[in-house]
């Protein structure tokens, strides 16, 4: 990571090294090792996150409003989410029982809860308060277990209305240089579940990777589409730094907002930096809510300690406590579909015996992707499971939508084809594509009017022999060991055969010849 252009300058301690007061500081391209200041102390990373899910239901939390990204602005708006005198808050069952789900997915506990008040003027909140779970939360105490085997405990994951949204118009997009402001109150209402974490994240890169499998579980459990582009995921990072080796934390700072794993991934490296360089420089760091700004690539203040809201928490008196009976909680639990750690275990388990590292990253994005139910399917129905995992993770995911919606029997048929010689991994990936852009069909039919026959072992031979006996001169540069010459073979077998020749199966008849 690299400290902030104006802080790293004069800040370090002039201790040892001092190799131009950024030493160590690289790490960017994990960001998992321990970050360095310009001293001599190695620093750790302390990060908690509350990542903000807004729920994929019909209708808003409190009122029948529509719950829909994108609509013309202000026509999904009522008395009850305009906040009108005399409208009275309903809550939507749907709504809680996706946050039951979260709490299952996430080894919460679930508890009876209730909703307060959260007071402060915001010109996108027309209620000038917000529906929030203050201190009995409905979802509390957890875990995330990441793909790299850590583990991030969750505090609490309870339920709360989203505000409005305001758009400043003008050059820079911001409300400083804004001409003027446009409020859509659509969002207002949207039921959310925050999820806090505990400060258990040591660098950007873990922060990254909680989020990803976060999404992943959200998106597992049908409470989120799990849309970081439009809002549906928010994340407020709290960043601390403090010396390697010490367990006391430091002094945090809270930056609001982020909106894509990249920018957190910087706004943590960032301020990172800037707090170690504060505190080789001054020895403290100020309790403040920052801002990302994403085209300057750095934090900036919003309002510090003392200038933090009061919000006046008080019980709010339209709405019952929520006590869902343990029936209800158990068909929450019940209807969480598998979660993305259950469905790699599936994958690799298909494979059998330890996946490659290449195979732990095809069962990472097959996973992501959704394709991991096609690929177990095709596998049922005989197809060779590393085939199909590989096939899944390259081929497949180009065109996602209609990949799902492919029939497991023939992608079987068709690697099983494959496997046995058949088709070439080319003239397969062929037909893969015809069967993607149909939905299906019968694998062998499409290879013959293409044409597609695999050759056999002896014409190969025999044209692989008749290359060779064309080009002696390159053939002597082979042998005397200029192996990128199996590049120029190849493509000439490929040449001669019109493409039907299997480039693995060339690659074995030249090494066969050259022995
Ligand atoms: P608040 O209620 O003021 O937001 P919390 O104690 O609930 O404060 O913490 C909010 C978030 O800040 C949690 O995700 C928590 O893990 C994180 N957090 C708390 N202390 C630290 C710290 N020293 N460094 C980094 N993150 C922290
Ligand atoms: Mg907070
Ligand atoms: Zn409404």
């Amino acid at each position: 990571m690299r400290p902030p252009a104006g802080i790293d300058g004069g800040a370090g301690d002039g201790g040892a090294g001092g190799a131009g007061g950024n030493r160590g500081a690289g790490d960017s391209a994990t960001g998992d090792a321990v970050a360095r200041g310009s001293g001599a102390t190695d620093w750790e990373t302390v990060v908690g996150l509350e990542v903000h899910c807004e729920l994929k239901t019909q209708t808003k939390l409190f009122c029948c409003c529509k719950n829909a990204f994108g609509d013309e602005p202000n026509t999904n708006v009522c008395p009850v989410c305009l906040g009108l005198p005399g409208s009275l808050p309903v809550l939507n069952a749907f709504a809680v029982e996706l946050a039951m789900r979260i709490g299952a997915a996430l080894h919460c506990e679930v508890r009876p809860s209730s909703f307060h008040r959260k007071n402060y003027f915001y010109p996108d909140m027309p209620k000038d308060y917000q529906i929030s779970q203050y201190d009995e939360p409905i979802n509390v105490g957890g875990w995330l277990d990441l793909p790299d085997g850590s583990r991030v405990r969750i505090v609490r994951a309870h339920l709360e209305e989203d505000t409005g949204k305001t758009t400043h118009q003008g050059e820079s997009g911001r409300i400083h240089a804004a001409d003027y402001a446009l409020v859509d109150y659509n969002r207002a209402g949207v039921p959310l579940v925050e999820i806090v974490s505990e400060p258990d994240i040591r660098s950007s890169a873990q922060a990254r990777r909680y989020v990803t499998e976060l999404r992943a579980v959200l998106v597992a459990t049908g409470a989120s589409d799990g849309r970081m582009e439009e809002g549906s995921l928010r994340v407020d990072a709290n960043v601390s730094v403090r010396r390697a080796g010490t367990t006391a934390y430091g002094t945090r700072c809270e930056i609001k907002n982020l909106n894509s794993l990249r920018s957190l991934g910087r706004a943590i490296d960032y301020e990172t930096a800037r707090q170690i360089a504060l505190l080789e420089a001054t020895g403290v760091v100020d309790q403040e809510t920052r801002h990302w700004d994403e085209s300057g690539g750095r934090t900036i203040p919003l309002r510090s300690k003392e200038e933090a809201f009061d919000y006046r928490y008080f019980p709010e008196p339209d709405l019952v406590p929520l006590v869902p009976e343990a029936e209800w909680q158990a068909r929450a639990a019940g209807s969480v579909g598998l979660l993305p750690s259950a469905r790699r275990q599936r994958l690799v388990g298909l494979i059998g015996g330890a996946p490659s590292a290449h195979q732990v990253d095809q069962v990472d994005v097959v996973v992501a992707q959704g394709l991991d139910d096609l690929v177990v399917a095709a596998v049922a129905q005989g197809a060779p499971a590393e085939l199909a995992l590989v096939r899944a993770a390259n081929e497949l995911a180009a065109d996602l939508d209609a990949a799902l919606a492919l029939d497991p029997g023939s992608f079987a048929q068709l690697l099983t084809m494959e496997a046995q010689g058949a088709l070439t991994a080319t003239q397969s990936k062929a037909v893969l594509a015809e069967l993607i852009a149909a939905g299906g069909g019968d694998p062998a039919g499409i290879a013959a009017e293409k044409g597609f026959e695999a050759l056999s072992q002896s014409s190969l031979a025999a044209v692989v022999r008749e290359v060779v006996g064309a080009n002696p001169e390159e053939w002597a540069r082979f042998l005397a060991g200029e192996d990128k010459l199996a590049g120029f073979f190849t493509g000439q077998v490929m040449r001669a055969t019109g493409g039907k020749a299997d480039g693995k199966a060339i690659a074995a008849e030249l090494r066969r010849l050259r022995r």
